[in-house]
C-alpha cells in the first residue's frame, strides 16, 4: 500500500472516549448545534461523553482521509426510513465523496472513513454474558452451532454480532432481520490474535479484539480497511 495521501481503502479507529477527548483537535465546539442538542439529552454524563467522543473521532478519521483539519468538517445524519436528521446514516454534507461510520459503547468509541461504502461497530462483553435468547435472535442455526462449539462462545457471539451491526450500517442487514444474513462461513478467530480479514459477498471484513480497551470491533467495506488508530490519534 502507498503511504501519504494515496487512498488505500477506508481507515478504521477504535479508542477509549477519554483518549479521544484529550486529543488536541477534539473540541466539543466542532459539533453542530443539532449534535450538541442530542448530546445534552443524555441523562448520564458518561453516555454524553461517549456520544461526543464518537462524533469527534469520526471527524478526525475523515480529516485524515481528506488531508484536511477536523475543525472544518460538518457531520450530519439522515434516516432513510423517516427522513429525520437526528439519527440514521452519518455523512459529510460538504464531502459527498467520503463515506463515514461511527459507533459508541460504554467508554469506547469507533469510527471509519473512506471513499467508498464503510460501516463499523464496537461492542464490549457484558459482565454476565449474553443469554441464549439473544444468541437466538441474532444468529442463524449454522452460526449458533459454530458459536456453541467455539472455545469462547461469548467472544464468538460478539464477533458475529458486531459484524452484523456493521452490515446494518451499510444497508446489507436490518436490526430486525439479523438472522437473514448467514456469516457461518466466516472465520471467528485469528491464528495469532492479529486482525482477521475475510470476505462476505462483495464486501471486505476486518475484525479484531482490542485488548487494551476490551472491545470487539468489526469493519465492513467496499475496499479492504486499514487499522489507523495510531495514525489518526497520534497515540
Ligand atoms: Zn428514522
Amino acid at each position: 500500500m502507498e503511504t501519504g495521501t494515496e487512498y488505500g481503502g477506508p481507515l478504521a479507529v477504535v479508542a477509549a472516549s477519554a483518549e479521544v477527548l484529550r486529543h488536541p483537535e477534539a473540541d466539543e465546539r466542532l459539533l453542530t448545534d443539532l449534535e450538541r442538542a442530542r448530546a445534552a439529552r443524555f441523562r448520564r454524563e458518561a453516555s454524553r461523553l461517549d456520544f461526543i467522543a464518537a462524533h469527534l473521532l469520526v471527524r478526525l478519521c475523515a480529516a485524515r482521509v481528506l488531508g484536511t483539519a477536523a475543525a472544518g468538517l460538518t457531520l450530519a445524519q439522515n434516516c432513510p426510513d423517516c427522513g429525520r436528521g437526528d439519527h440514521g446514516k452519518p455523512y459529510l454534507p460538504d464531502h459527498p465523496d467520503v463515506h463515514v461510520s461511527l459507533s459508541h459503547t460504554k467508554g469506547v468509541v469507533a469510527a471509519a472513513a473512506g471513499h467508498r461504502l464503510v460501516g463499523i461497530d464496537v461492542e464490549l462483553p457484558t459482565r454476565d454474558g449474553n443469554p441464549p435468547e439473544v444468541f437466538e435472535r441474532v444468529l442463524t442455526e449454522g452460526e449458533l452451532r459454530q458459536v456453541e462449539q467455539h472455545d469462547d462462545p461469548q467472544r464468538a457471539f460478539l464477533r458475529q454480532w458486531v459484524r452484523k451491526e456493521a452490515l446494518v450500517k451499510v444497508g446489507r442487514a436490518t436490526l430486525d432481520g439479523m438472522r437473514e444474513v448467514d456469516l457461518s462461513g466466516l472465520p471467528l478467530t485469528a491464528v495469532d490474535g492479529s486482525p482477521l480479514r475475510s470476505r462476505f459477498e462483495d464486501l471486505h471484513l476486518l475484525d479484531w479484539d482490542d485488548e487494551q480497551r476490551g472491545a470487539t470491533v468489526a469493519v465492513v467495506a467496499a475496499d479492504p480497511p486499514s487499522l489507523a488508530t495510531a495514525a489518526v490519534l497520534g497515540a
